[in-house]
């Protein structure tokens, strides 16, 4: 029988530094094997594929290796896309939406419009472990997740208060509010309103292969800027934001979420592994289907395309990986077990995405 490792080594093992919370419901470690691992995720993921890839080699279960890795973006107030920090929705209320996927159980846990709460992919882990569920949202999320321990945590920073503020003031004409004089406007908003400034969502996938050729995934997200309170996209729904199976591959999903729902992309792409595909292959399918799904005048460009943005990551069971977005100059994050680098990803049409993509 394989000796399993208890959770106190768990924290030898290079947990040590993430909150305990994050830790609940990991599987305890296992002795690595000797394949070749490899963790991707969207471009935002540099320090989680390291982090993901260091368990990996002392262990750990990839999917909870992947939940530790984007535990470190969620815990980041600088990135405004993802749990603490997160843009808030219209009310300026941050509401997380967060998915697991496990490849050897083939189990799956998310939660959706979750408040208060720093760690909604571990939250899903839960869901997916602890419940006969596999979806839980709002209050009854919050609640599951304050039964297992987690903390309260205020998600709404200051900095992106007063960008939801700024936001409020120059875009409601419902209401009597001033914007500040450009000279009083805090320098942090200046910035996230700058000239680049042409999001408006963000979010992270992380896919992880094993030393053993298992398979795990997570997405997490504060999903669209200024959303409408309830708002849920695609990065907490099984078969959108994420898929796997353990037999072929992993797949992930960061953009335009409704897009994506409308055509359960990570999970076409991983059947077009099925189907032979390579892994950027598989991707460009996904962006071909949801361009020509896209019937709604009013989110095309003049030339009929999509003026919105979808990105696909993809990583196989036996290590290879490939991206691809609807538009030029995207990345992703790769680790192949040696280094983590950042790599352009293959894109349907050749120009840059249009504004406010
Ligand atoms: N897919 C996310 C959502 O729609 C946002 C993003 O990735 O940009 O909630």
């Amino acid at each position: 029988m394989v000796p399993s490792v208890h959770r106190r080594d768990f924290f030898k093992n290079g947990l040590a530094g993430l909150s305990a919370s994050v830790l609940l419901g990991a599987a305890p470690m296992q002795p690595p094997g000797d394949r070749r691992p490899v963790v991707i995720s969207s471009a935002n993921g540099l320090r989680t594929v390291e982090k993901a890839m260091e368990l990996i080699k002392a262990g750990a279960d990839p999917l909870d290796a992947a939940i530790a890795g984007v535990a470190i973006v969620e815990e980041d107030p600088t990135d405004h896309t993802v749990g603490l920090g997160g843009i808030p929705n219209e009310e300026g209320i941050v509401e997380l939406d967060a998915a697991v996927m496990h490849g050897p159980s083939h189990g799956g846990g998310a939660v959706a419009s979750i408040r208060n709460i720093l760690h909604p992919a571990a939250v899903a882990r839960l869901v997916m472990k602890r419940t006969d569920h596999c979806l839980l949202v709002g209050d009854g999320a919050y609640r599951f997740a304050k039964m297992h321990g987690f903390p309260d945590t205020e998600l709404l920073t200051d900095v992106a208060r007063k960008i939801w503020l700024y936001w409020k003031e120059t875009n409601s004409k419902l209401d009597d509010r001033i914007p500040p004089p450009p000279e009083e406007l805090d320098p942090e908003v200046r910035k996230f309103f700058g000239e680049s400034y042409v999001r408006e969502h963000g979010t992270i996938h992380c896919s992880a292969l094993d030393t053993h050729g298992n398979l795990g995934c997570t997405t997490t997200t504060s999903g669209l800027y200024y959303k409408m309170p309830g708002r849920v996209g695609d990065s907490p729904i099984l078969g959108a934001g994420l898929w796997l199976d353990n037999e072929l591959g992993s797949a992930g999903s960061t953009g335009r979420g409704e897009a994506n729902l409308l055509n359960l992309s990570s999970h076409t792409i991983v059947e077009g592994l099925r189907g032979g595909k390579s892994p950027q292959d598989a991707c460009l399918e996904a962006c071909k289907r949801v361009f020509e799904r896209n019937k709604v005048k009013r989110l095309q460009d003049a030339k009929g395309r999509p003026d919105f943005n979808v990105k696909f990551y993809c990583v196989t069971k036996d290590g290879k990986f490939g991206g691809a977005s609807l538009w030029a100059g995207a990345e992703m994050v790769v680790h192949d077990g040696d280094s983590a680098r950042l790599v352009p990803i293959a894109s349907l049409f050749n120009e840059q995405p249009p504004e406010g993509a």
